[in-house]
């Protein structure tokens, strides 16, 4: 596995529509595994291939959501598609590829993915909260979207030392 480098805003490849796999083998493998070490060497919550300049639709992302005793588990998401959301939450949202900055989104606050695994296998999984957040913010920069382009608004400097650390995707 390999840390690869996170591209941030103005790389052309964080615009642009990302193409499906349809084989599921060895490069597709490697890249999850190495999204997985470029991840949780950034402290982030979810990363999309375009972040390391991979135009393919795969993600990943981390479910924070589970009992106390119970390590954070990593979502493979590959060729995935919202199939259902409900409910509403607003809250601040940041990016790996937008460091240093913070905006206010609204997301559903409970979403479920269509997605195949590295294997190629059909599964469905809901997420909440955070990881309803990140499912949609993931999925947008398989279209090329970054979050700015859908927030309220982007925190000022002030705001964002007052705010602190933010969870990033
Ligand atoms: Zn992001």
């Amino acid at each position: 596995m390999a840390i690869r480098n996170i591209l941030t805003v103005g790389e052309p490849a964080l615009n642009k529509v990302c193409r499906p796999y349809m084989e599921f083998g060895p490069r597709l493998h490697e890249l999850l595994d190495d999204m997985r070490e470029t991840l949780i060497q950034a402290d982030g919550v979810g990363l999309a291939a375009p972040q390391v300049g991979v135009l393919r639709r795969a993600v990943l992302v981390i479910e924070t959501n589970h009992a106390e005793d119970e390590e954070d588990s990593f979502l493979e998401l590959v060729n995935p598609e919202i199939i259902a959301s409900s409910g509403e939450q607003t809250d601040t949202e940041g990016c790996l590829s937008l460091p240093g900055e913070c905006g206010i989104v609204t997301r559903p606050m409970v979403v479920t993915v269509r997605a195949q695994d590295r294997d190629g296998n059909f599964f469905e999984y809901t997420g909440e909260g955070l990881t309803a957040r990140c499912f949609c913010h993931e999925l947008d920069h398989l279209d090329g979207v970054l979050y700015p382009q859908r927030a309220e608004r982007m925190l000022s400097p002030e705001e964002l030392e007052a705010y602190g650390e933010e969870d990033e995707a």
